[in-house]
């Protein structure tokens, strides 16, 4: 009888407790699973935007609740988002006719006062370029504000990114001239992407206007554009004054530039990189920047091919 009870002991227990361990872990498994399913989702919200929801369990117990809760958080994060994109629209364009307005007077009076005293022609001369730089932010945030509400692609047609940063280049080749600086284009044949071509171009315009702008008398800057592993890749290289490292992540946050003392001899409101920013991941893409090893900066844009 013992030998019997031992030997249920030594093969039995450890049947019993192989069993209830496999059991428990697969009955963990799938009571832990709506939990799983709820890290994955909210993982995708974190990354594509706040439309989605996450998936609710009607089981009654505190996981249905939880989800729950959740979503009217994220519900009231979506409407507070689309609140203050919509004060940033409507500010924007309802400053802008005023705006023009003004402009339109100040020049008229620039013009009309042929008598006037030379400190006053100064002074409306310093007003215009004050409403310039303030219809500049106007419109910033205008794009901006269109961007964040999805119209990065309004069109989604298949172009040669070489041939539109070649067109580019070829338009602003007198601002860089002007400047004293040289300016080139190199690309591959044919870098076929997909989406909005005017709003493509504005990134060019972008980065080649800042590249400008920094980059001192008798510099040059070199747009690339070269396909590589499924990816196309638009490099803008300046000789310039480059970005201290330190800012080298935040130059593409809304309104950031670096510092102040230097920027403020130079035109801007720190639009410029975010509208850069939006408009490529709109269509599936990256921006980085960095410092090149012999001075000045360099920005890439990573595009997926059109195929
Ligand atoms: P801004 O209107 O001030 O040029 P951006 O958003 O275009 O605004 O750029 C943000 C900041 O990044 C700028 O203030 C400038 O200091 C820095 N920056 C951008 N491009 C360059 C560049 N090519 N060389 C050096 N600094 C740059």
């Amino acid at each position: 009888m013992l030998r019997g009870v031992l030997v249920t002991l030594f093969i039995g227990l450890p049947a019993v407790i192989g069993v209830a361990a496999i059991g428990g872990y697969i009955l963990l498994k799938r009571a832990f699973r709506p939990v799983r399913e709820m890290i994955e989702k909210a993982n995708e919200i974190s990354h594509s935007g706040v439309h989605s929801r996450l998936p609710v369990r009607h089981t009654g117990d505190d996981l249905e609740q939880l989800s729950i809760t959740l979503n009217q958080m994220i519900h009231r994060l979506e409407k507070s988002f689309e609140n203050s994109r919509r004060f940033t629209s409507d500010a924007s364009h309802e400053l802008r006719t005023p705006l023009t307005i003004i402009r339109g007077e100040l020049e008229q009076m620039l013009a009309a006062n042929n008598g006037a005293s030379e400190q006053l022609k100064q002074d409306i001369s310093s007003l215009l370029e004050e409403t310039d730089r303030l219809i500049g932010i106007v419109q910033g945030l205008l794009a901006l504000s269109r961007l964040d509400a999805g119209e990065a692609q309004r069109e989604n047609t298949r172009f040669d990114l070489g041939e539109l940063a070649a067109a580019t280049t070829d338009q602003m080749s007198l601002l860089a001239e002007e400047k004293g600086v040289e300016l080139r284009c190199t690309r591959n044949h044919r870098v076929e992407v997909k989406g909005d071509g005017s709003r493509l171009k504005q990134v060019v315009v972008n980065l080649l206007d800042n590249a400008i702008k920094y980059t001192p008398e008798n510099g040059s800057i070199a747009l690339e554009v070269r396909a590589a592993k499924g990816h196309a890749y638009l490099e803008v290289s300046d000789t310039g004054i480059g970005v201290p490292s330190g800012d080298l992540r935040r130059i593409f946050d809304r309104f950031y530039r670096v510092d102040q003392v230097r920027s403020r001899a130079i035109e801007g409101a720190g639009l410029g990189l975010s509208i850069v920013w939006s408009i490529c991941s709109a269509h599936g893409g990256t921006v980085h920047a960095d410092n090149l090893p012999g001075g000045g900066c360099r920005f890439t844009v990573m595009l997926p091919l059109a195929d």
